[in-house]
């Protein structure tokens, strides 16, 4: 099969020609439809994330049809349409697992970090952790709900019930998230690069009611804010941002070093967290919601072999919504 392999950080991904994989015990074995490429795929090509298996398929937003079961399979059957996210396998057995943080599970195995990923014709995924995909959905449109569209979940719930939400870098997860915050009759206040003109006009258009620079003062205080730019100076203008009481949600897997700030912009019981990876109730609940609000992705597509385009646009901030990779298997195995 094909396969864009990560051999080392910093080098482009390379077109192989790799073995088909296996379905071992409770593993689907799925033919690749669409991948999306998340933020989290730059910070492992460029090695900000230290730890990925080697060499590695990226990729972690995938969309497949299942065309084998592996052992002991029963959620799923022949011919079915899932997705695979972030979240590729836990322990079930540590104290997280037990009290129901699977996502902060000691023993957590991740796709397309620590297993293999969709950047290929196939993949395998263990059947616990798929969803559904709900039909109203492409292949397409469909894979940036499994990781923008799951973590960005995670986000609001993080960010409280409040009315007035900020949000940091208007990419694949702030546009699903701006929808499903308007759904929720919330004011978003989108903040984007400095200047950029377009993602500001893009957060209008999903229903933000201010759309500003990232150094900008919001109109009003907000409730809470979401940070899903990877830039930990934009922690301290979150803070001056949200009202007493308010959170910042820090959305991404990795950020640059938060500077230092005053202590009188986090007091009044400003919090700040941090969202990591997501449990497999978190996606039940949005695959629920995605349709009902309904959840539109916009994506811009590319071929599996265009992989380090995508990236490259992506680091450079020139994707409106989500990048996917649009994968057809060469021929039935
Ligand atoms: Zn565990
Ligand atoms: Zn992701």
């Amino acid at each position: 099969m094909r396969a864009m392999l990560f051999e080392k950080a910093g080098q482009p991904l390379r077109m192989a020609d790799l073995a088909i994989p296996e379905p071992g015990p409770g593993q689907l074995f799925l033919r690749v439809r669409a991948c999306a490429v998340c933020r989290t795929d730059l910070h492992v090509v460029d090695g900000e994330l230290t730890k990925p298996k080697l060499p590695l398929i990226p990729g972690h937003e995938i969309v497949g049809i299942v065309e084998r079961l592996g052992e002991d399979v029963g959620r799923f059957a022949l011919g079915d349409r899932v997705g695979v996210p972030w979240l590729g396998s836990t322990c079930g057995e540590c104290a997280y697992c037990l009290w129901g943080r699977e996502n902060l599970c000691d023993r957590a195995l991740f796709t397309g970090y620590t297993v293999d990923g969709g950047y290929a014709d196939y993949a395998v995924a263990d059947q616990r952790f798929c969803f559904p995909i709900p039909e109203s959905y492409s292949d397409a449109e469909a894979a940036p709900l499994l990781c923008a569209g799951l973590i960005g979940y995670r986000s609001l719930i993080k960010a409280g019930e409040g009315k007035r939400l900020g949000i940091y870098g208007f990419g694949a997860a702030a546009h699903i998230v701006a929808q499903v915050a308007h759904y929720q009759n919330r004011e978003i206040y989108a903040f984007t690069r400095p200047g950029d003109k377009e993602a500001a006009q893009f957060a209008l258009s999903l229903g933000a009611v201010w759309a500003g620079g990232s150094n900008e003062t919001p109109p009003a205080k907000l409730d809470a804010a979401i940070i899903f730019a990877p830039a930990g100076e934009l922690v301290p203008h979150a803070l001056r941002a949200v009202g007493k009481g308010g959170a910042v949600v820090c959305g991404g897997i990795h950020m640059s070093d938060i500077p230092s700030f005053p202590y009188s912009i986090l007091w009044e019981e400003r919090s700040i967290c941090s969202v990591a990876n997501l449990t497999r109730r978190d996606g039940e609940e949005f695959f629920m919601l995605a349709p009902k609000v309904p959840v539109r992705t916009e994506v811009q597509t590319f071929r599996l072999e265009e992989a380090n385009e995508a990236l490259a646009r992506l680091r450079a901030g020139q994707i409106q919504g989500a990048a996917v990779l649009v994968i057809a298997a060469n021929e039935s195995y």
